[in-house]
C-alpha cells in the first residue's frame, strides 16, 4: 500500500518556451517589408526572456505594422487608429503582472494619436513602445504621413510633399517625465535586439523609434543609409546600447553619448546629416503612474464599494 508522504511535492519542471510558442498567424506584409525583421526580433526577445505567452500582450492601433498582434501567439488587442496607448495604459494599470508591448505606425502615433503619445510619455507606465516609422501611410495605399520628408511623392502629394517631416525623437525627449528614448533600424537585427532588450529591462515607458523600410510605397528611401554606413551615427556608451565587437566594428562613425544627458540627447536627435542609432536618454528614477495607480489593486470589491460610498456620502444633502 502506498501513502502520500506529508512533505512530498511534485517537482514540475518549469516550462521552456521556444520560438514556435510566440509565432502566430503567417505574416501578410509585403515581401521585403521591414516589419518581418522586427517581428522575428521581438519573438526572439520573448523567447530569450521566457515571457509566458499568457502573461504577454501586444497592443496596436491601425496600419500595416498594427497587424503585429495577429502574428504573435500571445494576447493581443488590435484597436483603433491612434488609440493603442490608452488601451495599453489601461491594461498596465489593472494588470501589472502582464508584459505590455505597443506597436504603432508613424501615421498612427504622430498624427491622430499625438495627444495620447505625449500624455502617455508623461505617465511613464512600464511598457515597451515601438514606433514603426516608414514615413508613409502603407495600409491605406501611400499617402503622405506626418514623418514623410519634404518632397515625398505620394497619392496625396503627387508633385511632392511641401512640409518637412516631423521628427518624433525630440518631441518624445521634450515631454516632462520622459524616461527612455532609443532609435534603431530594421536592417540591423543585432542592434534592434540590443535596443529591445534595454527597453524591456527599463522600469518605465520605453520608446523606440524603428526606422522601417516600406519597399512598396517608399521604395529605396533608405538605400543611401544602407549603402553608406557612415551616414549612421552609432551612439556608444557603456550605459547605452552596447553591441558585440564584431557588429560594432561596422560603425566607423561613432559618438560617445552619455544617455543621462538630456540636452546632448536632444542635440543628437535633431541631427539631419546622419541617422543616430542607440540610446538617446534613460532615467530609471522617473515617477511611474502605474505604480501609484496599482496601489489599491488587491483591495477587495466590498472595501472599494464602502470607500466609494463614504466619498459619495460627503455630498449627501
Ligand atoms: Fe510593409 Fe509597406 Fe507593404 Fe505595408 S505597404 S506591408 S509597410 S511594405
Amino acid at each position: 500500500m502506498f501513502g502520500l508522504m506529508p512533505n512530498c511535492r511534485l517537482d514540475l519542471k518549469k516550462p521552456y518556451y521556444c520560438m514556435a510558442d510566440y509565432q502566430g498567424a503567417e505574416a501578410r506584409w509585403c515581401p521585403g517589408c521591414g516589419d518581418h525583421a522586427v517581428l522575428a526580433t521581438v519573438q526572439r526577445l520573448c523567447r530569450d526572456k521566457q515571457l509566458p505567452p499568457e502573461k504577454t500582450v501586444f497592443v496596436s492601433g491601425i496600419g500595416c505594422s498594427s497587424r503585429f498582434p495577429h502574428y504573435m501567439r500571445t494576447y493581443g488587442f488590435h484597436g483603433l487608429h491612434g488609440r493603442a496607448l490608452p488601451v495599453a495604459a489601461g491594461i498596465r494599470m489593472r494588470r501589472p503582472d502582464l508584459h505590455v508591448f505597443v506597436v504603432m505606425g508613424d501615421g498612427d502615433c504622430c498624427s491622430i494619436g499625438t495627444a495620447h503619445w505625449v500624455h502617455t510619455i508623461r505617465y511613464n507606465m512600464k511598457m515597451v513602445v515601438m514606433l514603426f516609422d516608414n514615413e508613409i501611410y502603407g495600409l491605406t495605399k501611400g499617402q503622405t504621413s506626418p514623418t514623410s520628408r519634404a518632397g515625398t511623392r505620394s497619392s496625396t502629394h503627387p508633385s511632392g510633399s511641401v512640409l518637412p517631416g516631423l521628427n518624433p525623437l525630440p518631441i518624445t525627449l521634450g515631454v516632462t517625465n520622459v524616461s527612455f528614448v532609443a532609435q534603431t533600424v530594421d536592417w540591423n537585427p543585432a542592434h534592434m535586439m540590443a535596443t529591445l532588450d534595454a527597453a524591456y529591462e527599463h522600469p518605465g515607458f520605453a520608446f523606440i523609434r524603428i526606422i522601417q523600410r516600406c519597399p512598396h510605397f517608399a521604395k529605396g528611401l533608405h538605400e543611401e543609409l544602407l549603402a553608406n554606413p557612415d551616414r549612421t551615427l552609432y551612439l556608444d556608451h557603456k550605459q547605452g546600447i552596447t553591441l558585440p565587437d564584431e557588429v560594432a566594428r561596422m560603425y566607423k562613425n561613432r559618438a560617445r553619448h552619455d544617455p543621462s544627458d538630456l540636452i546632448a540627447a536632444l542635440t543628437h536627435a535633431m541631427r539631419t546629416d546622419v541617422i543616430p542609432i542607440g540610446l538617446f536618454f534613460q532615467d530609471r528614477s522617473r515617477t511611474r503612474y502605474d505604480v501609484y495607480g496599482a496601489a489599491n489593486i488587491n483591495t477587495p470589491p466590498e472595501r472599494k464599494e464602502a470607500m466609494l460610498n463614504r466619498e459619495l456620502d460627503r455630498f449627501a444633502v
